[in-house]
């Protein structure tokens, strides 16, 4: 076991490696068990708007809480369900819970836009839209309150089907990120295709650019890309007051990183909420 900088303890889980000591099955049992069981957590991760200096909104993130191997976070369950096919019910899972949860905060009065991943396979799925519009319905969740994010790797695989999946969402009215941008291999013809609001500059970049100028010239040109384009632009992987005074001078406009907070639960996060606004009031963009 590893620690993380939370202080979690997190065990070795190299599913991709069991799967190949042929218990795929059972690994994929074991992954919809969580499901059924609900082994499954969402924490969510404030954005700041600079503009505003104001959390406006969180992302989602799956966490696997399982009953004998401990905590296990996304990337060593993930990229195994979307092998497997699983991510289907993942996605589903995920989906469900953050229309409740949000739905749940627009009736106590917080207004907080919630950012949900896509996996690459779910949009090669044609029926997420009318089962989004279902889950949406059966929440009382309004599609404007959630941003979709999806990687390029998503385009790459299947454009045609990827862009019809995507536009059927944006008439529903959701809106849409690209995660991770500038890692995978969209070219900008078929970025200008999609009906995207938002650019997220991926983390490596940012995480980077203090120390590297190659960095640094890449996230600036993202953000002057974005917006040139009409889109705003969030920065992740904001860990240093440093990181986020440059990207405040460079014009972006969200930021999300371990240096305004880490991805919490619901309950903690409402906690640090109403203790951020009574530090901070409106200039939280100070740090
Ligand atoms: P992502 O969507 O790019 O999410 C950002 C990741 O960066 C998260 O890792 C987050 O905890 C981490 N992070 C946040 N701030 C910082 C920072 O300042 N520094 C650094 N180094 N990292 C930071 P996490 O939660 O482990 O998720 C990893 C990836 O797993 C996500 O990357 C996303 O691709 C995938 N994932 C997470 N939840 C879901 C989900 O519900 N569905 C799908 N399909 N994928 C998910
Ligand atoms: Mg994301
Ligand atoms: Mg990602
Ligand atoms: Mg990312």
């Amino acid at each position: 076991a590893k620690r993380t900088r939370t202080g979690c303890a997190i065990y070795d889980v190299n599913f991709e490696a069991e799967a190949e000591n042929h218990n795929r099955l059972s690994l994929t049992g074991e992954l919809r068990q969580a499901i059924e069981e609900n082994q499954l957590v969402l924490h969510y991760q404030p954005r700041l708007d600079l503009a505003s200096g104001a959390i406006t909104g969180v992302e989602a993130l799956v966490r696997w809480q399982h009953p004998v191997r401990g905590f296990i976070p996304p990337d060593q369950f993930v990229p195994f369900a979307e092998q497997t096919g699983c991510i289907r019910e993942i996605t589903q899972w995920v989906a469900a819970r953050a229309f409740a949860q949000c739905a749940q905060w627009h009736a106590s009065g917080r207004a907080l836009q919630v950012s949900i991943n896509l996996s690459a396979r779910d949009l090669l799925d044609p029926e997420l839209p009318q089962r989004c519009a279902a889950l949406l319905a059966g929440h009382g969740a309004s599609p404007q309150w959630f941003l979709l994010e999806i990687t390029e790797r998503a385009i790459v695989d299947d454009p045609a089907r990827a862009i019809e999946t995507v536009t059927r969402l944006h008439e529903m009215g959701f809106r849409l990120s690209i995660d991770d941008f500038g890692t995978g291999y969209s070219s900008l013809a078929q970025l200008k295709r999609l009906p995207v609001a938002e650019l997220k500059i991926d983390k490596n970049f940012v995480m980077d650019m203090a120390r590297d100028a190659d960095d640094m010239t890449i996230v600036r040109s993202v953000i002057d890309l974005a917006h040139n384009m009409g889109l705003s632009v969030v920065a992740e992987g904001v860990e240093t007051d440093e990181a986020r005074r440059l990207l405040y001078d460079m014009g972006c406009d969200h930021l999300q990183g371990y240096q305004i907070c880490s991805p919490l639960p619901a309950a903690q996060l409402e906690q640090w909420l109403a203790r951020t606004a009574a530090l901070h009031g409106t200039t939280a963009k100070e740090a």
